[in-house]
C-alpha cells in the first residue's frame, strides 16, 4: 500500500454570545418551548426588514483581533439562496465576498501554524426535529436568528488529533474573549470537516469531501478516521473519490453520501438589499482591541512568572476559564498560589468530574478554600483533617472554621507545647514583671494575650493562666 497525507481543513460555527438575535430583538437564548422566541423579522415573513445588531460585529471584529486577522473597514451581508424547511426566509444572511475579518491563524503546541482563511458572521437557521414516521419533520424556528460566526481554516491540518487541538484552542479563546459559549452539547459550537488525501509528499491536494455539523471533539475524531480510511480504501481499489457533502452517524460510525459537493454560485449569492455596508474605523478597532480581556496564554504567563508555578500547573488552571477565574478569586484571598493549585488540581477537579459545572465556587466557596488552606499552612489543622474538612464542605452552605471548631479538627497544644509558649512569652516581654506585684491580674491577662497570639489561637486560656501564675513568682523570686 501507498503513503499518504492527510489534509484537513474545519468550518467552525460559533453561536455569538449576544443578548439578542442579529437582525431583530429576539432574545438570543436556548432550551425556550419550540416557536416561542421568534417574530416577523428572523421567521422572514414579507415586510420585515432586518437590522444590524452593532454588538454581534463587534465581537466578530474581537475574534478575529484575538486571532490576529485582518479586520475588512468595508464588509458587506449578502444573500445565500436556498430552500430549506429550517430557514423560511429561503435566504441566509451572510457574507461571501467581503467578510469581515481575513487572515489570522492559531499555533498549536508544536509550533506549527494553522492559518485561518476567514471569519464571517451569519445568522443561525433554525432547528429541524425528526418525529416518528406519522407526525414527520417539525421546525423550531427559536433558533433562527441566532449570530453565528464562521471561522475557515486554510486545509494546514494533518491529523485529527490537530484538528482536535486547534478546535479546543479556538474554543478556548472565544470563551476567554467572552464572544461565545461555545457549548457544543447545545450546538453552540459546530464544525464541518473538509478532508482528502494525497500521495505523501505530494504538493497537489486531492479531491475532498465535507462531513457537516460535527458537534463534539470524539465525533470529529471518530469522522476524521472512518473518512480517511474510506478514501484510502476508495482510491486502493482504483476508484476516483466524488466531492461530496457526506452526513456522519455517530451511533453506525459510518458516514455516508447527502448530496454531491455544492459551489458558492449555486448560492446566487447577492449582497442584501436591506443591509447596509459595514464600515469599521481604524479608531473603532482600537477601542475593541482594547477591550480585549486576559486570554488563557495571558493567564498562562502570569501564572508562571508571577506566581512562579510549574507550566503543568499553569495550563490546567487555564484549560477552562471558570477554573482560572475561580484559582484568581482565591488568590485575591490568601497569597498561596502553589498550595492553591495543588488543592484545585487534585481534590477540586476530582470532584468536576463527577458533577460537571460552570463556577467551581459551587462545589466549594473560595472562602472556605481558602480558610483550608491557609489552617493547614498555619499548622492549625492536619492534613487528615483537611481532607476531611473538604469533604464536609464540598455543596454545603457551612463555614470552614466553625466546622473545623465544632468537629474538634483544629490541632490544640499539649502541655509540654503550652509551656513552650508561656516560657517564651515570659522571656520576650520580661520588662512587664515589674508591674507584677502592683496589678498581678493585668499583667497575667497580659501574657494570657501574648500567649494566645503566638500559638494562633490554639492555647487553652484557662491551662495559660494557671501556668502563669505558677511561673510568675519564682521568676520574680529569682
Ligand atoms: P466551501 O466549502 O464553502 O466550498 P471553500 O472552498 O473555501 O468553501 O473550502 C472550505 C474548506 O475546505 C476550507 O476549510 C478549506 O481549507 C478546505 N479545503 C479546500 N480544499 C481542500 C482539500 N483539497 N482537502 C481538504 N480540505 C480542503
Ligand atoms: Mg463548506
Ligand atoms: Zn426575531
Amino acid at each position: 500500500m501507498k503513503e499518504y497525507d492527510l489534509v484537513i481543513g474545519l468550518e467552525i460555527h460559533a453561536e455569538v454570545n449576544t443578548n439578542t438575535k442579529v437582525f431583530c430583538s429576539c432574545k438570543n437564548s436556548f432550551g425556550e418551548e419550540p416557536n416561542t422566541n421568534c417574530c416577523p423579522g428572523c421567521l422572514g415573513l414579507p415586510g420585515s426588514l432586518p437590522v444590524l445588531n452593532k454588538k454581534a460585529v463587534e465581537y466578530t471584529v474581537k475574534t478575529g483581533l484575538c486571532l490576529g486577522c485582518e479586520i475588512s473597514p468595508l464588509s458587506v451581508f449578502e444573500r445565500k439562496n436556498y430552500f430549506y424547511p429550517d430557514l423560511s426566509k429561503a435566504y441566509q444572511i451572510s457574507q461571501l465576498v467581503k467578510p469581515l475579518c481575513l487572515g489570522g491563524g492559531l499555533e498549536l503546541d508544536s509550533g506549527k501554524f494553522i492559518r485561518l482563511n476567514r471569519i464571517h458572521l451569519e445568522e443561525d437557521a433554525g432547528k429541524l426535529i425528526h418525529k416518528t414516521k406519522t407526525i414527520g419533520t417539525l421546525v423550531d424556528n427559536n433558533r433562527g436568528g441566532i449570530p453565528l460566526m464562521e471561522l475557515v481554516t486554510e486545509p494546514d491540518i494533518s491529523s485529527a488529533s490537530e484538528a482536535v487541538e486547534f478546535l479546543d484552542k479556538l474554543r478556548r479563546t472565544l470563551i476567554y474573549a467572552g464572544v461565545a459559549n461555545c457549548k457544543m452539547e447545545q450546538g453552540g459550537m459546530r464544525c464541518d470537516v473538509n478532508l482528502s488525501i494525497k500521495e505523501k509528499g505530494s504538493s497537489k491536494l486531492g479531491t475532498r469531501t465535507e462531513m457537516k455539523n460535527l458537534n463534539s471533539f470524539k465525533m470529529v475524531t471518530r469522522a476524521i478516521e472512518y473518512e480517511t480510511k474510506r478514501q484510502i480504501e476508495e482510491i486502493e481499489a482504483g476508484n476516483k473519490i466524488i466531492q461530496q457533502t457526506r452526513k456522519w452517524d455517530d451511533n453506525k460510525g459510518k458516514s455516508y453520501a447527502m448530496r454531491s459537493k455544492e459551489n458558492s454560485n449555486d448560492y446566487r449569492y447577492f449582497p442584501d438589499p436591506d443591509l447596509l455596508t459595514v464600515t469599521i474605523s481604524k479608531q473603532s478597532i482600537e477601542e475593541i482591541r482594547k477591550s480585549i480581556p486576559e486570554l488563557a496564554k495571558d493567564r498562562i504567563i502570569k501564572y508562571t512568572e508571577q506566581y512562579n508555578l510549574p507550566e503543568y500547573d499553569a495550563r490546567i488552571l487555564t484549560n477552562e476559564k471558570f477554573i482560572s477565574d475561580y484559582f484568581d478569586q482565591c488568590l485575591k484571598l490568601t497569597n498561596r498560589p502553589k498550595q492553591l493549585s495543588n488543592w484545585i488540581m487534585t481534590q477540586i477537579l476530582k470532584v468536576l468530574k463527577d458533577n460537571p459545572c460552570e463556577d467551581l465556587n459551587e462545589i466549594i466557596n473560595a472562602e472556605n478554600l481558602v480558610a483550608i488552606v491557609d489552617m493547614l499552612e498555619q499548622k492549625e489543622i492536619t492534613r487528615p483533617n483537611a481532607n476531611e474538612l473538604f469533604n464536609i464542605l464540598c455543596f454545603s452552605n457551612l463555614k470552614a472554621k466553625a466546622v473545623a471548631k465544632e468537629k474538634g479538627m483544629l490541632v490544640t497544644l499539649n502541655d509540654e507545647e503550652l509551656e513552650n509558649f508561656v516560657d517564651e512569652v515570659l522571656k520576650n516581654f520580661a520588662d512587664a514583671l515589674k508591674d507584677y506585684s502592683r496589678t498581678p491580674e493585668k499583667v497575667i491577662m497580659f501574657f494570657t494575650g501574648k500567649v494566645m497570639a503566638l500559638s494562633k489561637g490554639q492555647a487553652n486560656p484557662l491551662k495559660t493562666q494557671g501556668l502563669l501564675k505558677n511561673k510568675i513568682p519564682n521568676i520574680i523570686k529569682e
